[in-house]
């Protein structure tokens, strides 16, 4: 029953011919023929394409699908470059590195900036690259996958025993190597505490040929060592969700894992309370736990995707009415200058101004003292 009703919403949404994007691919020749240069996207896609400065790659099993989505769809918004991107009245008010990741830089690729938990980024590179990634300013796609100072990162968690959670980011770490990924977990398991292990990775809508057997396998046999492995997969559209990409994230829950959502509200893509519920819905049925919803970083060359916090917090209050409270994900937004993520949808201090937005987005004032 619940695979049938999966299968209808799939193929209402995605057409049946979501399936049909050609044989199965060995996930290194996808990286390999990805679209990277301008004279292969316009030959691709058949129309003039902007020339940026900034890296583009898109996985040609993606490229497929947005082709069949049309110039300005949110798929095309998403991966196509634009002029918008060079345009410095609109860029000028963004940062290359918006979430101040420099500031909490350690040794052995380690961003430390919250007491118990960690990012480790073992890799730069991604199966593709989002146009609004809070990351473009510093993303490459060459062919170094690879670099690491990993002693340095053994090293840094062996002095700081406060870390129960690695969380494995990039770039996308599952575009390390099978044997790369379980030395990392090897080592984390037998010479460190850490409890709990988590990828974001947007390798399901990228590459999901990318879980493999021996990836599957390695997950398997890690999702006893940990308390927990999450992996929280990197999602904006409904338009994403296909048969393909479905069977991949259901093939990483069969190995033990969690998986969870995080979705970037985006103008132009999906800054419509409909569309995420919709979105929302399908991650459901799809098994995946809405997680996050970012609100939009300043990114210098994604400024165009922005929009104001208010903007954000009208489509949120909308969301809230359309989903069950259990399905809402968390509206968080990261403070520039590397001061963490916070709730955007909360009250400005710990001091209650009293003030409550109710669900119709009308302010109350009710004295709770
Ligand atoms: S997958 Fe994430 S890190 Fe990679 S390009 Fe997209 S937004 Fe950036």
């Amino acid at each position: 029953m619940f695979d049938f009703n999966l299968k209808n919403e799939l193929d209402r949404t995605s057409g049946s011919q979501s399936d049909d994007l050609g044989p199965p691919v060995n996930w290194q020749d996808s990286l390999k023929s990805c679209l990277r240069t301008h004279s292969e996207l316009e030959d691709f896609f058949e129309t003039d394409i902007p020339q940026i400065d900034y890296a583009v790659q898109i996985p040609r099993k993606l490229a497929i699908k947005i082709k069949r989505s049309k110039k300005g769809s949110p798929l095309w918004n998403q991966f196509l470059p634009s002029f918008l991107e060079t345009q410095d009245e609109i860029q000028r008010a963004g940062l290359a590195d918006p979430i101040g990741d420099e500031v909490h830089h350690q040794d052995g690729q380690i961003v430390h900036r919250y007491h118990n938990r960690l990012l480790f980024l073992p890799t730069k590179n991604c199966a593709g690259i989002c146009r609004f990634c809070f990351r473009k300013n510093n993303i490459e796609n060459d062919s170094k996958i690879f670099d690491s100072n990993f002693s340095a990162t053994l090293d840094y968690l062996k002095n700081h025993l406060e870390v129960e959670e690695l969380i494995f980011s990039g770039g996308d770490p599952f575009l390390l190597t099978d044997e790369r990924i379980a030395y990392y977990m090897t080592q984390f398991s037998e010479n460190t505490l850490l409890r709990h292990i988590r990828f974001h990775t947007r390798i399901p809508t990228f590459m999901p040929e990318r879980v493999t057997d021996k990836l599957f396998g390695i997950l398997s046999e890690f999702s006893k060592k940990f308390t927990k492995i999450n992996i929280v997969v990197h999602i904006n559209h409904p338009d994403e969700l296909d048969h393909e990409v479905v069977a991949s994230i259901k093939r990483l829950k069969d190995a033990g894992v969690d998986v969870l959502s995080q979705t970037v509200l985006l103008k132009g893509v999906n800054d419509d309370p409909l569309v995420l519920k919709s979105l929302i819905d399908k991650l459901l049925l799809a098994g995946i736990r809405p997680y996050y919803l970012h609100h939009p970083d300043r990114v210098k060359g994604g400024m165009h995707f922005y929009m104001d916090l208010e903007k954000g917090r009208k489509i949120f209050a909308s969301l809230r009415n359309l989903v069950p409270g259990w399905a809402i994900p968390q509206y968080i937004i990261d403070i520039p200058g590397g001061q963490g993520k916070t709730n955007a949808f909360n009250p400005e201090s710990f001091e209650s101004s009293g003030r409550f937005i109710t669900k119709d987005g009308k302010i109350v004032k009710i004295n709770y003292q």
